[in-house]
This record gives C-alpha cells, structure tokens and sequence, in this order.
C-alpha cells in the first residue's frame, strides 16, 4: 500500500536557529499518526512544513498522493485535500459559526448547502450557535467549529496541531471521540499533541521527536509501554 503523505529527510531553519534537522515520516490510509515531543522538538514546525505555512523547505521532500508539495503555496496544498486545523483551534472570532463554516468552504469541493446540513447533524451544538460570534463559544465548542470546518473544505488527510490544548480533560476525551470517529470514516488524521498518553491512545502508529530530529516511532501501543516514553513523556518512573 502506497502512504497518503510521506516526508523525506526535512530539514528547515527558522534564521539561524535549525528547527528541523531530517524528518521521515509516513502516513497510510486509514492510519491516526501521533507526533510526540517536548515543548520546541519541531511539531509544530513540521505541521507547517507541509502544510506550506513556512514556505520552501531548506532541504527534503514531502509527497502527497504521490505529488511533491515543495514550493506549493498553503491554499494549492488545502485544495489538494491536505487541511491542517492550527493550533489554538484559530477560528474568526468576530464571524457567526455559520460564517467560519461558509470560510471552510473555500476549497470549492462539495455542496455547501447539503454539507451544512451534514456538519449540523453531526455537530448539532454548533446549529444552535449558528448565529453567534465564534469567539463567543466555549473552548470545545471552538475545537468542534474548527474541526467542522476543516471537513467542509473536504479532506482527504487531517493535520491537527494540540488539539487538546487549553481543554477541561471531560472536553478532550470528547475531542478526541471525534477525532476517533472522522477516522474512522475514512480520513487519516496527523496529529501533534503535547498530551502523549490520550495521543498515543488514540494513534495506530506514532513518531517521538526530539530536537528537531525523530528519536523512535513505533506502534502507539507498544510506544504506550516504552519505559524511555514514559519516563520522558508519560510522566512515569517506569
Ligand atoms: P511547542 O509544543 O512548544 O509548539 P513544538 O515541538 O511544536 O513545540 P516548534 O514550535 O516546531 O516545536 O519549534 C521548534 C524550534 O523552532 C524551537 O527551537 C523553537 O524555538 C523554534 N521556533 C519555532 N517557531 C519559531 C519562529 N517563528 N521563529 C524562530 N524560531 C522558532
């Protein structure tokens, strides 16, 4: 089986400061991919990478669907059906729930009127706060508008960077339900998370990052009971 996304020996400096030193990563259909790591190891960055927010890579390769994205601007990769959901959730505060979604829309991809429908089936929180402003929902309901509108635009792979940041531990899990679910449908998510042990639980595989470089990948499961994971990431002795 061919992978949705592989990343090849990415290297990527921000000015002097080398942020990335050689990423390899792959991601296979149907596959919940969890990149782990200590505040600054280059999540994030390597999200950014491919999702084209940082520009060209200084080095390296990253293929979608067998396509190269190198040097494709952010909006070509998001119509390509690669859609990343930032961290911090970054919605438009001052624009009603129905208007971030009609944001969402922007690929062109589906029919907007029967996918509103479905999102407000799926998320029926979100069609009582239609008319509100979106900095005026709760932190999940935020997570839940931005996840709506990231499968508005279609994806054929989902990049999501902490998810669970600044959420009650009761709204992670049910984040995180979600995410189990849009999976199971069919969409591989990419997931960054600074809370290793509900990524790894969540994950089939995922990848340790440590100064800019991967230390271990591994099943999730097996990554679970690493003693080094736990000791460094789980908060355990082991
Ligand atoms: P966090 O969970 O804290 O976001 P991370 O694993 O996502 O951590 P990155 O944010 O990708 O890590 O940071 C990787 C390295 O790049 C760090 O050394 C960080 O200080 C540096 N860095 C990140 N963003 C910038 C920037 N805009 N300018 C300069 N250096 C940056």
């Amino acid at each position: 089986m061919d992978p949705v996304l592989e990343v090849k020996n990415l290297c990527f400096a921000y000015g002097g400061i080398q942020a990335l030193r050689g990423i390899s990563l792959k991601i296979f259909p149907g596959e919940i991919i969890a990149l782990i790591g200590a505040n600054g190891a280059g999540k994030t960055t390597t999200l950014q990478c491919i999702s084209g927010l940082l520009g060209k890579p200084k080095s390296g390769e990253i293929c979608f669907k067998g396509q190269l994205l190198n040097g494709k601007k952010p909006h070509e990769i998001s119509r390509m059906g690669l859609v990343q959901i930032l961290e911090g959730r970054k919605i438009f505060p001052h624009l009603t729930v129905r208007e971030n979604l009609e944001m969402g829309a922007y690929t062109g991809k589906g029919n907007f009127h029967k996918d509103l429908e479905e999102i407000y089936e799926r998320f029926p929180r979100l069609k009582e706060r239609e008319k509100q402003a979106g900095g005026t929902l709760s932190g999940g309901e935020q997570q839940m508008l931005a996840v709506a509108r990231a499968l508005i635009a279609k994806p054929e792979i989902i990049m999501m960077d902490e998810p669970s940041l600044g959420l009650a531990p009761l709204i992670v899990e049910g984040v995180f339900e979600i995410i189990k679910k849009i999976n199971g449908e069919g969409i591989p998510i990419l997931l960054v998370e600074q809370n290793s042990k509900i990524a790894l639980e969540a994950a089939s595989r995922a990848y340790v990052l440590e100064t800019g470089k991967i230390v271990l990948e591994d099943d999730a499961g097996n990554l679970l009971h690493n003693e080094e994971v736990i000791k460094s990431y789980l908060g355990g002795n082991g």
